[in-house]
């Protein structure tokens, strides 16, 4: 089989049996409530702890609840009557963020951990939890040209400070509830992911979406420059947001990867530089390069070996980034078209 084909999944799970994702206000989780929705699952329970009318989508028939999932309380209150636990929610952004709030990325510690208990708790069946290629070693990440990262590079371990380390051990958390307790536990380390609905200004955007939104406002304001965080020949890929959802219904219905971190990520590696070529093509301009040398940059290369997934699903998120970035853009685009129309759009302040 093609890796880009879909494959078949085999769900122990009825229609009407409640699944139940955090983080539903915000950008992944929100696409895979509409996903689960689309698929006809009926009872699906959204949580996030923003005010309803700030999340980005709110999909109808979807229980939505407004709870903070760092209380205890809160996370028994969650899960009750749950099958499926979907855990996304987390303090997170871009580089900007990530490097500047530390300690909120290490509160999200607070969410992993009641929301696992309370599961166990509550006989979930099926517990999945976001991790991020963030928590692999720093250490074989400081050229360009690294090679990929294999899930076997978390150890030693030299995670991303803050946020990297928090991922790594609520990863463990995950790990020790299957093997001392016997929850089904699936552990997915995300590399970037980008798309339509997802954060573009504000602080916590990441680079996809912040390069459409400086091209956009370039063209708008005719100051035909650009400023690019760092030298522009860090590297990174990039997968479509559909690729996501997708993967994590994948991971989390193959009992072979029960409490066994796996990448979820586009191998297509890409500089910041060629990035930014490609929007500019999309957004049918050439802009002045300046380069903030000083600006958050993260780890200078970051790619995501599949072999393990190729192995393990016969799968691998396949969305072109021409293709996955020219909607990104479409829909910043008109999001930026609405704000200037006093319309509310999807933006984040802290
Ligand atoms: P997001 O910021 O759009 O969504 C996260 C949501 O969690 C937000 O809406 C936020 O309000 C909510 N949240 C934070 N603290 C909460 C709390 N105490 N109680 C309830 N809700 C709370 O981010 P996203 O990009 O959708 O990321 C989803 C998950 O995927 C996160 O765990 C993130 O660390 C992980 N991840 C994302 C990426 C990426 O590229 N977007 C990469 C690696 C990992």
């Amino acid at each position: 089989m093609n890796h880009n084909q879909t494959p078949n999944i085999t769900r122990d799970l009825n229609k009407d049996d409640l699944i139940v994702i955090t983080g539903a206000g915000g950008f992944i989780a929100g696409a895979l409530a509409r996903y689960f929705h689309d698929l006809d699952f009926t009872r699906i329970r959204a949580i996030d702890k923003k005010p309803l009318p700030d999340w980005y989508q709110q999909v109808p028939g979807v229980e939505s609840l407004s709870m903070d999932l760092s209380d205890k309380d809160n996370c028994i209150r969650a899960v009750e009557g749950a099958v499926e636990v979907y855990n996304l929610a987390a303090d997170m952004g871009g580089m900007g963020f990530i490097e500047r709030f530390r300690v909120e990325c290490l509160r999200s510690i607070l969410i992993n951990t009641h929301m696992i208990e309370a599961a166990y708790n509550a006989g979930v069946k099926r517990y999945f939890f976001s991790s991020s290629a963030c928590a692999y070693n720093t250490e074989l990440q400081k050229d360009p040209d690294s090679r990929a990262l294999k899930e076997s590079d978390a150890y030693p371990a030299m995670a991303e400070r803050g946020y990297g380390w928090e991922k790594l051990v609520s990863e463990m958390f995950c790990e020790e509830y299957w093997a001392e307790r016997g929850m089904k536990t699936f552990i997915a380390r995300f590399h970037n992911v980008y798309g339509p609905d997802g954060t573009w200004d504000g602080g916590r955007e990441k680079a996809p979406a912040a390069m459409c939104r400086k091209v956009i406002e370039a063209k708008d304001s005719g100051a035909h420059d650009i400023i690019i965080w760092g030298d522009g020949h860090q590297t990174r890929s990039f997968m479509y947001i559909d690729d996501c959802v997708l993967g994590i219904d994948l991971i989390t219905h193959c009992d072979e990867l029960i409490a066994t971190p796996i990448n979820l990520g586009s191998s297509d590696l890409v500089s910041i530089n060629t990035l930014v070529d490609l929007v500019e093509e999309i957004g049918g301009i050439k802009l002045e390069r300046k380069y903030d040398l000083d600006a958050p940059t993260g780890v200078a290369g970051r790619n995501s070996d599949n072999t393990f997934i190729r192995q393990v699903l016969n799968w691998e998120p396949g969305m072109p980034l021409n293709d996955g970035m020219r909607e990104t853009y479409t829909w910043i685009e008109q999001q930026f078209v609405d704000r200037k129309a006093g319309k509310k759009t999807v933006t984040d302040q802290f």
